[in-house]
C-alpha cells in the first residue's frame, strides 16, 4: 500500500554530513508518514481502518498535533476512540483484571504512524545495502559518514546478515 510513502531517495540523504544518516532517513520518512496520515489518507476506508484500530502512540500523537489539519487529527480520534471504547469493553465484566490489562497495553504499544514508518525503514535500509553491495560512489558516500547512532549501527547489521552475500557482508 502507499508505495509512494517510502521511494525517499537515499542517496540524496547521504549527501549530507552531521549526525547519524539513519535518523535523517527515518525522521524523513516520519513527517512524511505524519502528512500522509491527515492527508490522503483520511479519505481512504482501508487506511481509515488501520488508524481507528491502530490510534497513535504519545510522540506521533503529538507530531499530529503539531501539523496543520487539527480538524482531520480530530475526526480520527474520534472514530479511533469509539472503537478503542468498544474493544477495550468487549468482554465487559467477564475479564479479569490481568486480561483487562493486557488488552490496555496492546491499545497503548500499537501506533499507525510507528508502524508505517517501521514498514518503510525495512525498505529503505534494504534499497541501501543494495547499492552499498553494488555501487561503489554510493559506498563512498556512506564511507564519508561520520556517526551511526548505536541502535542504528545495530539494526543495519542485523539487516545486512540476513540481506547480503556473503563478500558483501565482509566489506560491510
Ligand atoms: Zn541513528
Ligand atoms: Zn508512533
Amino acid at each position: 500500500m502507499q508505495d509512494h510513502l517510502y521511494t525517499i531517495p537515499v542517496t540524496e540523504i547521504f549527501e549530507q554530513t552531521g549526525g547519524c544518516p539513519i535518523c535523517r532517513l527515518r525522521d524523513t520518512l516520519e513527517k512524511r508518514v505524519c502528512d500522509y496520515t491527515l492527508g490522503p489518507a483520511m479519505m481512504e476506508p482501508d487506511v481509515r481502518q488501520n488508524t481507528n484500530r491502530m490510534g497513535f502512540c504519545a510522540v506521533h500523537l503529538e507530531q499530529l498535533r503539531q501539523g496543520k489539519n487539527r480538524l482531520g487529527l480530530g475526526l480520527l480520534l474520534d472514530t479511533h476512540l469509539k472503537e478503542l471504547r468498544k474493544n477495550l469493553a468487549s468482554g465487559g465484566l467477564m475479564d479479569s483484571p490481568k486480561k483487562a490489562a493486557y488488552k490496555a497495553a496492546r491499545a497503548e504499544q500499537s501506533c499507525f504512524v510507528c508502524d508505517r514508518v517501521e514498514q518503510g525503514m525495512r525498505q529503505l535500509l534494504s534499497a541501501m545495502l543494495k547499492s552499498y553491495d553494488t555501487e561503489p560512489d554510493f559506498r563512498q558516500m556512506f564511507k564519508a559518514q561520520q556517526a551511526l547512532c548505536l541502535p542504528d549501527y545495530r539494526l543495519l547489521l542485523e539487516q545486512a546478515a540476513q540481506q547480503l552475500p556473503r563478500s558483501g557482508r565482509r566489506n560491510f
